[in-house]
């Protein structure tokens, strides 16, 4: 089956406060992120990094050029890593340092190359199945699905709880928010409310069963997570949303694992 080419591989949204949304429309859903710039006085930041498919920092000049940027991972599944290798300073917490070195697991977008047992997983947790490739168009003529590979980078510094994300005239605090994997951290900015959240907490299945995850320390995270006064949270896939939807989600799953 061909696949259409599109010239456009990563779509972006200007959100207030300096913050651009990146996203991969033609990835399957389940791979299909959310990443985030947000601008600084002296420098920038970067949550996460898509699939690396296509190439990042050269596609935004704009953003990019000329740029100090921390690509931090909020954690270092295949489409939250993909183009960090791109960037001088990547962070990243301990516990997944190695992952960010050298990925394991998921790290093709071809179908058939993908553990069962993950796919399964997957289609519980409320996607679609996967067709042949997790792709549904080509970022250029005679793209080879077959040649691509997450390709990690070592981390530059390891980061955790309580560490602190300083762009000059604003500060970000970091927070160790494990149970989607044990190193997930949450990018939290106190003076505006904001909250980015990874793949802890979005607006669409969670994915909490698999490799790394853990549901007593996931449900303890999410507890955490509903009491904290935030006005929006940006999340690593789906839409942004606000502190009511937050207690919705986190009461919808906690009573989904029967621990409430
Ligand atoms: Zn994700």
């Amino acid at each position: 089956m061909p696949y259409p080419i599109v010239e456009q591989w990563y779509l972006r949204q200007e959100h207030p406060d300096g913050i651009t949304r990146f996203w991969e429309p033609h990835v399957h859903p389940l791979e299909q992120a959310n990443f985030w710039h947000v601008r600084g006085r002296d420098r920038d930041l970067l949550i996460d990094s898509g699939m690396g498919i296509v190439p990042l920092r050269t596609s935004f000049p704009d953003l990019f050029e000329g740029r100090e940027t921390i690509a931090l991972a909020t954690h270092t599944n295949i489409d939250h890593i993909g183009a960090v290798h791109e960037f001088e300073h990547r962070w990243v917490h301990p516990a997944e340092a190695h992952h960010m070195e050298s990925p394991s697991g998921l790290t093709t977008i071809v179908a058939s190359d993908i553990d069962p047992e993950l796919c399964r997983l997957f289609v519980e947790a409320g996607y679609p199945p996967f067709d042949e490739l997790l792709v549904d168009a080509f970022p250029y003529e005679g793209f080879d699905p077959r040649s691509y590979r997450l390709r990690g980078a070592p981390p530059t510094r390891l980061v955790t709880e309580e560490d602190v994300i300083d762009l000059g005239d604003r500060q970000f605090r970091l927070l160790h928010l494990p149970g989607h994997s044990p190193g997930s951290l949450g990018v939290w900015e106190e003076a505006t409310g904001t909250l980015f959240t990874g793949d802890v907490v979005y607006d669409g299945p969670l994915v909490y069963e698999g490799p790394g995850m853990d549901l007593d320390i996931y449900a303890a995270t999410l507890r955490e997570l509903r009491d904290m006064p935030v006005s929006i949270i940006h999340a690593g896939h789906d839409p942004s949303f606000g502190p009511a939807r937050l207690g919705e989600i986190v009461d919808r799953y906690l009573a989904l694992w029967g621990r409430t």
